[in-house]
């Protein structure tokens, strides 16, 4: 089935848990009449070879902004799309997407204007939340120097978006899972992207990886 060009968004105001469930009918509706065996073909299995790691912005939908379809990415998102080395979450995701699923990437993906980063760089407190932005408090100390030069906000806001991505795609690359499956010759990309919701444009950061030959020796297991 071919990816629909995106509706105009509705007045959110209109969104009810009753026009939810009609929307799922439309779609199955829809869905049929263009292909009747779609959702047979889609249950007989998975075999999707992207695992996205993205933002729970949502403005920032990982098949939408890619042209893709249901089966085609696997998807986990949290609050400015992090790779914590204790989240069992995001653990449990790689590991089963890079272990059963066999994905050939694995794909950081942050956006400009991000909430989580905006919260993260100023001094107020949010609440439990905190705990969380913490760690982009922390990308933004390994780049302070740089970061407080930049006067404009929203410009200092994108920057620290970019490092964000780029040491998640470098959190992603520590993990035993990552480098277990370099180390099986298992071929496997990991990648960071920032999306402009203004353009809708994916910038690619070029930081891809695929193998541990360039990490700090500390990080690297035998
Ligand atoms: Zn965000």
């Amino acid at each position: 089935m071919c990816p629909k060009i995106y509706k105009p968004i509705h007045d959110t105001n209109t969104i009810t848990y009753e026009t939810l469930l009609q929307g799922n009918k439309q779609f199955v509706e829809e869905t049929l009449k263009e292909d009747p065996d779609y959702f047979t073909k889609l249950a007989s299995g998975q075999t999707p070879p992207v695992l996205w790691i993205g933002c729970a912005d949502s403005r920032v939908p990982a098949n939408q902004i890619t042209n893709t379809s249901p089966g085609e990415i696997f998807v986990h998102r949290n609050i400015a799309n992090m790779v914590i080395h204790s989240d069992m979450n995001m653990l449990s995701v790689l590991d089963y997407a890079v272990n059963v699923l066999r994905v050939k990437h694995v794909i950081v993906t942050g956006h400009y204007g991000c909430g989580g980063v905006m919260a993260a760089m100023s001094n107020q407190q949010f609440g439990l939340i905190d705990n969380w932005l913490r760690h982009i408090k922390d990308v933004y100390r390994l780049h302070a120097s740089k970061l407080d030069q930049i006067k404009d906000e929203k410009e200092r806001a994108a920057k620290l978006v970019e490092y964000n991505v780029v040491e998640n795609v470098y959190n992603l690359c520590k993990t035993s899972i990552v480098q277990n499956a370099w180390q099986n010759g298992q071929e496997l990309g990991v990648h960071g992207w920032v999306y402009s919701i203004e353009t809708g444009i994916i910038k690619d950061m070029n930081v891809s990886t695929y193998d541990n030959a360039n990490m700090g020796n500390v990080f690297k297991f035998k």
